[in-house]
């Protein structure tokens, strides 16, 4: 009577793990004479390891990043430019806390990509509502939010994430329409959340892409008035794995 509404009650309060060890769990502390307290420790434990997992599984899914990448797989002896400390640094997220931003830039293939997922996964774990969006992907849903007189709401949704990530700007230029939304869009965020973006261009070239030098600089003023930037000057993983296969020779 007592098992059947235990198991009973676990599924109806959906807690599954506990759910599915309590008989193991039971039939060993029997043997191995663990006090209740004992087994009531380890069943939580296990629940809420659970919960967890599934939270982060969740959350990950939810940031939409393109891939997973972590700092684990990065190889820093193949970028020389990059300082190890600097990355080891972002990654404890104190940027985040003060709502600083991060800019990595390089030209391609050099990790900026990689980077700026590995911190948002860091982010992720820790907790943080994040988002992962393409710089061309945001500028059409920026713009179509604009034709259908949603911009405020689009742009409310985007300052519930705590983090930011903004990928590849630079490869394809804003329209003018465009340039003002995203404007918009960071001047809200500054100094509230923090924003990550990964760029192939120097500050200096932001102005072509903006097809404004006075947008550009209002958005620039924004983004580094609290904010560290990356610089990679390396060369291409991406060419390098190629070189491996015998594909693209050595100069
Ligand atoms: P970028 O965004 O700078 O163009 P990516 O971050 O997309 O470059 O990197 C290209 C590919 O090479 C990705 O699969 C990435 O995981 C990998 N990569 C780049 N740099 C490194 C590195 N130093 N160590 C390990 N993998 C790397
Ligand atoms: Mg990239």
């Amino acid at each position: 009577m007592e098992y059947e509404r235990a198991h009973a009650n676990l599924v109806k309060l959906k807690l599954n793990a506990m759910e599915s060890l309590l008989d193991n769990t039971l039939e060993l502390a029997s043997k191995e004479s663990k006090s209740t307290l004992e087994v009531l420790d380890f069943l939580l434990e296990e629940e809420r390891k659970a919960k967890e997992t599934h939270l982060v599984d969740t959350r990950m899914r939810f940031a939409g990043f393109p891939s997973r990448k972590t700092l684990d797989s990065f190889d820093f002896e193949f970028q020389p430019s990059l300082e190890k400390k600097l990355v080891n640094d972002l990654a404890g997220l104190r940027f985040l806390y003060n709502a600083e931003n991060v800019v990595f830039l390089g030209p391609p293939g050099v990790g900026k990509t990689h980077l700026a997922i590995a911190l948002g996964m860091e982010a992720v774990r820790k907790g943080f509502p994040v988002h992962f969006v393409n710089a061309g992907t945001l500028m059409e849903r920026l713009a179509q939010a604009e034709r259908e007189g949603k911009l405020e709401y689009k742009i409310r949704g985007y300052l519930k994430f705590k983090l930011l990530i903004i990928d590849e700007i630079g490869y394809l230029p804003f329209s003018s329409e465009a340039a003002h939304s995203f404007f918009q869009l960071i001047s809200r965020r500054y100094e509230k959340s923090s924003t990550i973006f990964t760029s192939n261009k120097s500050y200096g070239e932001w102005g072509e892409i903006f097809n404004d030098t006075v947008i550009a600089s209002a958005v620039l003023d924004r983004i580094l008035h609290h904010c560290t930037t990356v610089n990679i000057r390396g060369e291409s993983y991406r060419l390098k794995e190629r070189r491996k296969q015998g594909l693209v020779p050595r100069q």
